[in-house]
């Protein structure tokens, strides 16, 4: 099927365009989408222009009211052939994605029916954001009845990152629309290939006009046009700390959710179990080349047991495929030469101060072999910065309060992960962590999607999760009736 499908698409430029005002939008300027994976030129998508940016917004602003209008089950049935169009096209979002992304075409497969999973649970759980009442007996005050019910927003802006371009894009879209809100919706550029295709079969699925728009364009050109726009009501973005940060001093709202970068800790206190934390551990670390925000980006640990994990990671990190994605190879190449420049020169300062590669440290243009490095201490850079690719540090300290101090010493505050076969040590460590979410004897990873999931520090700003986006994009809307 996938030999089928990739052949039926090798020559082929995907030449998509942008979706504003349920029409189709294309530019003379655009974008060059190139494949990670032998940097060849697969597509373009438009690079819009401020009048077309602000005519996207405007179309989201007519249409709101009367989406909102339109009853929360009557909405449901409008979006679930979206949904359908979704599901019967993850054959083709898989390929898109392995090709724009480089990632496994399982994995991209994956994402895709993870993603349609994420759907039915939004429809499901936004049919449970039923209103409170209240009596409201106070001093004396008993006739009053007040009803309080969870409203749409208004009109929002999406920004995704790139490596979930599907998953990420879709877990700000949907709860939105649901709920009632009109969308402006930026991909990334690395990404706008998966994006734009979400425009197109918005449009086959006859959604109305201008409640979803997409537009492409690079991030740092029209970013400030963007997220300048008086219409915006509410902003999601994924995405680096930076460009996070950086939107959050310029955008029109402060009602803005952010979920940024990490550097995931994994703490390991003791030597039990060793060969599943370094499963576990391995699998956090490696997945995807490295490239998730909840990567596992460092490992904490004391001397004896660094030298007894050390055998088991190798191990397991010896069990890795380096390749092609579409050879579903475990590390595949990360998603640009930029990055992979910075993350080698990372792991080079790292060694040029004394840290010791065990494995990997090799590097074919932008594909990274898997690296191990050991004795990184807390004077080197690679401890602290996030490199968005396959490397993984070990520092070495002398006990769990040295530990909890490095971990909490990050400006990041993802999640990080405790290894323990007692629970009582792991619980008190998880409880002095300063992240969103602590995994005891797990790697860190988003997901299930109906946990919560945020970050503190400079990871994050606000919470997402199926039910806690459904109330993020939604405002409490009173009504008292007095009797
Ligand atoms: P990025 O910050 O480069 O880009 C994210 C998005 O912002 C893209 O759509 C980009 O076009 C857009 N953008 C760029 N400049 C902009 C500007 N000035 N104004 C508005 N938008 C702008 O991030 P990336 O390289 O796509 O993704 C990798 C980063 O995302 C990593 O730091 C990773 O940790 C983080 N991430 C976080 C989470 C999370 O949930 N916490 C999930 C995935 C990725």
């Amino acid at each position: 099927d996938l030999d089928n499908h990739s052949q039926s698409h090798t020559n082929e430029l995907y030449e998509h365009w942008d979706l504003i005002d349920g029409k189709k939008v294309t530019s003379k300027q655009v974008v060059e989408i190139i494949n990670p994976d032998g940097f060849s030129v697969i597509g373009t998508v438009p690079a819009l222009s401020t009048l077309e940016i602000n005519e996207a917004y405007a179309a989201a602003r007519r249409a709101q009211k009367n989406w909102e209008a339109v009853t929360l089950l009557k909405r449901i049935e409008i979006l679930k052939k979206w949904r359908n169009l979704i599901a019967e096209h993850e054959t083709e979002l898989a390929t898109i994605m392995m090709k724009e992304i480089a990632k496994g075409y399982k994995e991209a497969l994956n994402e895709v029916r993870r993603t349609v999973e994420y759907i039915d649970y939004t429809f499901e759980e936004a049919k449970r954001l039923q209103p409170s009442a209240f009596t409201g007996e106070e001093f004396g005050i008993s006739n009053k009845l007040g009803i309080f019910e969870r409203v749409a927003k208004g009109v929002g802006l999406a920004i995704s990152p790139f490596n979930y371009p599907l998953n990420l894009a879709i877990s700000k879209i949907m709860p939105a629309l649901v709920m009632g809100n009109t969308l402006v919706f930026k991909p990334a550029t690395a990404g706008s290939l998966v994006g734009t295709k979400l425009g197109e079969l918005a449009l086959s699925a006859q959604l109305p006009a201008g409640i979803f728009n997409v537009v492409t364009g690079r991030g740092r050109e029209i970013g400030d046009i963007l997220v300048k726009n008086q219409e915006i009501n509410f902003i999601s973005f994924t995405g680096s700390v930076d460009v996070g940060i950086n939107l959050l001093e310029t955008a029109i709202t402060k009602d803005v959710v952010l979920e940024l970068g990490g550097k995931d800790p994994a703490l390991v206190l003791d030597d039990l179990q060793l060969d599943k934390y370094a499963k576990q551990i391995v699998a956090g670390a490696y997945g995807y080349s490295g490239q998730r925000c909840t990567a596992i980006k460092r490992v904490l640990t004391t001397d004896p047991i660094a030298d007894r994990l050390i055998p088991h990671l190798i191990k397991e990190i010896d069990k890795l495929a380096v390749g092609s994605p579409k050879e579903n190879a475990a590390i595949t190449p990360v998603i640009d030469q930029k990055a992979a420049n910075y993350v080698l020169k990372l792991m080079d300062d790292a060694v040029a101060d004394g840290a010791k590669v065990l494995v990997g440290g090799q590097h074919r243009a932008n594909l990274i072999w898997p690296t191990l490095v050991d004795h990184v201490t807390p004077k080197m850079a690679l401890a602290w910065e996030e490199p968005f690719g396959p490397v993984l540090p070990i520092i070495r300290l002398k006990n769990r309060d040295e530990m909890i101090a490095v971990a909490n010493a990050s400006k990041f505050g993802l999640q990080a992960s405790v290894f323990s076969q007692e629970i009582t040590p792991a619980l008190i460590v998880a409880k002095e962590l300063e992240v969103g979410t602590v995994n005891i004897n797990g790697k860190s990873q988003r997901g299930p999607d109906s946990f919560p999931f945020l970050g503190v520090k400079d990871s994050g700003f606000g919470v997402q999760g199926i039910r806690e986006t459904l109330l993020s994009v939604t405002r409490v809307k009173g009504l008292v009736i007095n009797y």
